[in-house]
């Protein structure tokens, strides 16, 4: 049916391309392409042979014309974008350039600042909707999968939901005493930043871990979680009516956060550049070095995530409690696609993204987060592509 241009070939990307492979109906040629191109012909060397054609590029994605021609070149409807948080506007302004649709799993961050918002992003609408093409932002599980939850609930249960926690556990054990399952430069931004939540219009800023929860998680048992600022809350508070609250938490183990703590202490989770015999170099990027890559904890990675979204609010006068959520597991994922469960949860999605555009279910000129779409045909495809979902209206509810 169509072409996507899939950028990165990272643990994330690596999903991707699954995906699309098997969805071959939809996804009958892909481009895979990144900076590193030998990394894309292994993916492509692994894949090739289905129904999907696929080839490979080399792209530095910061560099707009070079992202143009590649573009032009290969006609793509869709570019899935799977690279960092800091190629997202260079990708924007390409294909606004070749008027090509766009989706990625996390929103704009600058390199030098640790510190991500949509207003970088949101300012595209206007030209997006003049071209003719959709942009379709935050197309991983969270932010992604959570948003439809959030739609997903609204659409069918409320009138108004007043108050949503979004819970994200990894129940997952990789065995070593301190790893990251996405890119550690962007998870160690993430989790080293000041904590917050929006209430009642405004936000609420805590220092970095400093609100903790523990809670019995369907499937997986019991954790200990803390609240954290993540970047859907920020399109939630405006999208869903009558939100009061959004707060996100995020478990995480004794032994990640003493080691995050040593690290923090001894200057290695900065980004501010150091000059090291004679070359300048940033900590964190070395840190990543020396890390163990995500994409090599999935055949030791066990155990299960369990990812959802507890609202509360009012249905025909009466109090409704209700819980959506995805347990999955890291074994399961190994077996099916050679990744552990955190590039499945969001590889999948953003597979599901980009086929709900191709099939013209999610295309609307602009710039849209995806709980301004119709959840529905996403829901389903949740359930047939990997991911399927619970619900209760009995949830244990944070406090
Ligand atoms: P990886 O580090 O594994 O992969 C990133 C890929 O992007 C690599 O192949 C890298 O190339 C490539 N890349 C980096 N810079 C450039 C560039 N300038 N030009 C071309 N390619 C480039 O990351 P992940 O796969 O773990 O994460 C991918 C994305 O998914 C991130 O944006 C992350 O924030 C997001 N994510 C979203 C989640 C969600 O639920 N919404 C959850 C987890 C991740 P090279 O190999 O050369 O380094």
């Amino acid at each position: 049916m169509g072409r996507a241009l899939i950028i990165g070939a990272g643990g994330v990307a690596s999903v991707v391309v699954h995906k699309c492979c098997q969805n071959s109906e939809v996804f009958d040629e892909i481009c895979i392409a990144s900076r590193t191109k030998s990394k894309c012909d292994a993916l492509k060397e692994k894949l090739q042979g289905g129904k999907t054609k696929i080839t490979t590029a080399q792209v530095d994605a910061n560099n707009v014309d070079e992202l143009i021609a590649l573009i032009n070149e290969y006609q793509p409807e869709i570019v899935i974008n799977v690279a960092l948080p800091y190629q997202d506007l260079t990708i924007m302004d390409a294909c606004l350039a070749t008027k090509t649709h766009y989706l990625d799993t996390a929103n704009y961050e600058p390199e030098d600042t640790a510190k991500f918002e949509y207003s970088w992003q949101w300012a595209y609408r206007e030209r997006f909707e003049k071209a003719g093409i959709t942009a379709i932002l935050g197309c991983g599980f969270d932010p992604g999968v959570t948003g439809v939850f959030s739609a997903y609930a609204m659409k069918h249960y409320f009138d108004e939901i007043h108050e949503i926690d979004i819970l994200d556990c990894n129940g997952g054990d990789h065995g070593y005493p301190f790893a990251t399952n996405f890119n550690p430069e962007i998870n160690i931004r993430e989790v080293s930043a000041k904590g917050s939540y929006w209430e009642k219009g405004q936000w609420i800023e805590t220092e970095p871990m400093e609100i903790k929860r523990v809670y019995d998680f369907p499937e997986v048992g019991v954790k200990d979680m803390y609240l954290l600022h993540h970047e859907e809350l920020e399109s939630l508070g405006l999208n869903i009516k009558g939100i009061q609250r959004i707060r996100f938490f995020m478990t995480f183990g004794q032994s990640y956060l003493t080691h995050l703590k040593c690290l923090e202490n001894v200057g290695m989770t900065s980004i501010e550049p150091i000059m090291y015999e004679g070359k300048e170099i940033v900590p964190l990027q070395f840190l990543k070095a020396v890390l163990p890559d995500p994409a090599s904890l999935g055949p030791r990675t066990v155990g299960k995530t369990n990812i959802g979204c507890i609202c509360k609010g009012i249905k025909d006068g009466k109090e409704v409690n209700y819980y959506v959520y995805n347990v999955c597991d890291h074994q399961e994922c190994y077996k099916e696609v050679g990744s552990q469960a955190i590039s499945y949860t969001t590889g999948v999605p953003a597979m599901i993204g980009a086929m709900m555009l191709m099939n013209g279910l999610w295309k609307k000129p602009g710039v849209y987060n995806v709980e301004e779409f119709d959840p529905d045909p996403f829901m389903e495809a949740l359930n047939k592509w990997g991911l399927p979902w619970k619900e209760t209206f009995e949830p244990t509810l944070v406090d």
